[in-house]
């Protein structure tokens, strides 16, 4: 093969091979990136809406956080986080990570990614439950939906069933009901009532199996790739005293909200929850280095001591737990977000991305506009007054995908969805270019499948 396109398909195998849209429409091969837009081998520049997968949100050039990555490759550019050894980067980002986060004090420990930061956490309340004499208090709940990673574990969390042809779930990972009103909300039923009914169904569950055979109960703040889905009004106050009452403990995976997604620093502080620990990667580093990290509070905090007093050991870790390069660029972005204006970029351009996105759905294909921030999702639907979905194998979702991609827009189908979550620099013009390209495709998508 000679082009790149026809080498990437010869010998490159992809996230998830191999979607329908992929085959429709070809691989877009990337050479590099100017701002929030990526260009291809063959020079087309396309607004990137994804930030990459969610995680770019200083956009593909930010200056600050490369130079942050060349000195720490000057200075040391490799080490662990074991056996009583770690590099002074990674003390400095623990540091920082528990100055920013909720809580008043903590631990962090470090992965490469946020499905191995999901794994980290579990293997930690095992390990802590079995060395403090509840060796049964295995169970894990999320939600239906939820996308908490694909390793073995948090592939199992994770609420799709896509994961039927690993044989997966692993047993003990129980799926609650997602608390999407719009879509699972019964006839008649308000939004209060539906809370309502969500916390009943946790009360339910947690008595079914029993709350001393159950470790955690994990939770996106806003789940991501399920779609784009905040939580029903009032969900968290909800639930969180039902798990508090039994003792068990709420994990927020902020992989995707953590660091300004929803416009502020955690999900949890958009919602009103206190998590018990954070599971955080993505715009940790803003996609500058692969890392993710569990960020425990408080009390996990002094139960992992109390564990590891006990047993002597937590016999976990990866090769570059806590790389130094890694660190330091977190340190950077952590600055970028937080102190050098971006996240108030989110905060001032959210309403602009929601007015913009608002006037498309009025779209009788449009069913539902979700989102809070810089994370946002139209479905499509073929009626709106009954919620029905398009029918056939390439979904009305990805030939919007597939035909904003031709217009210089990528943006991502998931299910029946169009999701937008666009790096935070994106200048005003950057926005409208991105909601009219994406009209446009709409329109023209809706009028060949009407
Ligand atoms: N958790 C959430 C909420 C995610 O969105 C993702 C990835 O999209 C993960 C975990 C897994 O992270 P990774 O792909 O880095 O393993």
């Amino acid at each position: 093969p000679n082009s790149w396109e026809a080498r990437a398909e010869e010998y490159s195998l992809y996230g998830f091979t191999d979607l329908p849209s992929v085959r429709d429409r070809g691989t877009v091969v990337v050479t590099h990136g100017e701002g929030p837009y990526i260009v291809d081998t063959n020079g087309t520049r396309y607004l990137d809406s994804n930030s990459g997968l969610w995680n770019m949100v200083a956009g593909f050039d930010h200056t600050g956080l490369i130079e942050a990555a060349k000195a720490q490759y000057d200075r040391f550019p490799g080490y662990h986080a074991f056996f009583g050894r770690m590099s002074d980067q990674t003390v400095a980002l623990s540091e920082r990570l528990i100055e920013v986060s909720p809580f008043a004090r903590g631990k962090v420990f470090y992965t490469n990614s946020g499905s191995e930061a999901n794994d980290t956490m579990v293997k930690m309340l095992w390990f802590l439950n079995r060395a403090t004499g509840r060796p049964q208090a295995r169970k894990i709940l999320t939600r239906k939906n939820a996308y908490h990673g694909v390793t073995a574990i948090s592939a199992s969390m994770t609420g799709k069933p896509y994961n039927e042809v690993f044989g997966l779930p692993l047993d003990g990972f129980i799926h609650l009901t997602c608390p999407h009103y719009w879509r699972e909300g019964r006839d008649g039923e308000s939004e209060a009532q539906f809370t309502a009914r969500m916390a009943a169904e946790l009360d339910e569950v947690i008595a079914r199996e029993g709350a001393d055979t159950i470790a955690g109960f994990f939770a996106e703040p806003v789940m991501g790739a399920g779609g784009v889905i905040p939580p029903s009004g009032g969900y968290f106050q909800a639930i969180q005293p039902i798990l508090k009452k039994h003792g068990i403990p709420l994990i927020s995976d902020e992989v995707i909200c953590g660091f300004g997604r929803t416009g502020e620093v955690w999900g949890c502080e958009t919602y009103g929850f206190m998590p018990d620990a954070i599971i955080s990667s993505k715009a940790l580093t803003a996609g500058y280095f692969p890392m993710g990290a569990v960020i425990l509070g408080p009390d996990l905090t002094d139960r992992l001591q109390e564990a590891i007093d006990t047993i002597e050991e937590f016999p976990h870790g990866f090769t570059a737990s806590g790389h130094p390069v890694g660190c330091a660029v977190a340190l950077k972005a952590i600055d970028v977000v937080l102190e050098e204006g971006l996240l108030d970029m989110v905060r001032a351009g959210a309403p602009r991305m929601q007015a913009g996105l608002a006037e498309i759905a009025r779209h009788p294909n449009i069913g539902e506009l979700r989102g809070i921030g810089y994370m946002w999702a139209l479905e499509a639907v073929k009626d709106r007054d009954g919620k029905v979905p398009f029918d056939g194998s390439l979904s009305v979702s990805e030939r919007i995908a597939n035909t904003c991609t031709d217009h210089g827009l990528i943006c991502r189908p998931l299910g029946q969805s169009v999701v937008l979550c666009p790096p935070f620099t994106l200048t005003d013009a950057q926005m409208d270019e991105m909601i009219a390209k994406l009209d446009a495709s709409l329109k023209q998508v809706f009028a060949e499948v009407a």
